[in-house]
């Protein structure tokens, strides 16, 4: 099935782990930092850290370039609630403006705050419909509006604000090929970023889950497949544990070998 039409309740990981397939939309998240690895859906209670319910969408690992070599670079990490839109091709938004729908992406993203993230920003997704860029500029005017409403209020609250819309092209009944913005001008700029997120100083329970995605990776021995050329931790609910995903290979667990879509 298309990402586009996949069900409501799957899209957003759907999504999100379409990025890491298609890898030119995440190297636009690092804003052109080096990276040691990114997190998918890890739980803010891995391991008894925290007590806190739910998830971090998105985690990224950067590094400061290295100035001197024998000194390692410090490392820095961005957190981000991910959202998901659809536009069709006659760029008519869905669910874009549910009642209240901004007002629950802030709530998240000070949960996240609060629970210790140093820089925590809205990733907006929009996935279009085969055919819109064909007809349409992004963002339509009702998105734009929607888009300036957040930009708002996340701006107030010194949250940071991406937007990455993304077109595949429909061949029976899968996606094929990629197109996004500015692919013509540069191909690693593909997100609009709009707002920058406040740095705080990061703290517990976020350090204690850094800590122990840090681990994972640095002990993480690959058993058939070498260590990956682009590494993404996540949690595999059969686990019940941190996994390595392989995304060049596929979206399962590498433990246990179920499908994390
Ligand atoms: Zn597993």
């Amino acid at each position: 099935m298309i990402l586009f039409h996949s069900d409501s309740q799957h899209r957003e990981n759907k999504a999100i782990w379409r990025m890491f397939e298609t890898k030119l939309l995440t190297t636009e998240l690092s804003k052109g930092y080096p990276w040691k690895w990114y997190a998918v859906n890890i739980p803010m209670d891995l391991r008894g850290v925290s007590g806190t319910k739910g998830d971090i969408d998105l985690i990224a690992h950067l590094i400061e370039p290295p100035i001197n070599p024998d000194i390692e670079p410090p490392s820095f990490y961005r957190t981000w609630e991910v959202k998901v839109s659809l536009l069709d091709k006659e760029a008519n938004p869905r669910s874009l403006k549910r009642e209240g729908r901004t007002q629950k992406i802030i709530k998240q993203m000070q949960k996240t705050r609060k629970y210790g993230a140093s820089s925590v920003s809205l990733l907006e997704l929009f996935v279009l419909e085969d055919g819109f860029f064909s007809k349409h500029n992004f963002p339509s005017t009702e998105v734009a509006s929607v888009m300036k409403s957040r930009f708002v209020e996340l701006n107030n609250l010194g949250f940071g604000y991406q937007v990455l819309p993304f077109e595949h092209e429909q061949v029976g009944d899968t996606d094929y090929g990629l197109k996004s913005l500015n692919a013509i001008h540069n191909p690693f700029q593909t997100s609009i970023r709009l707002l920058e997120s406040k740095l705080t100083d990061a703290q517990s329970p976020f350090l204690d889950l850094i800590e122990a995605l840090n681990n994972f990776y640095l002990n993480w021995k690959p058993k058939e497949q070498s260590r990956p050329f682009f590494p993404v931790i996540s949690f595999c609910k059969t686990c019940r544990d941190l996994t390595m995903v392989y995304p060049d290979h596929s979206i399962t667990c590498s433990k246990c070998g179920v499908s994390l879509l």
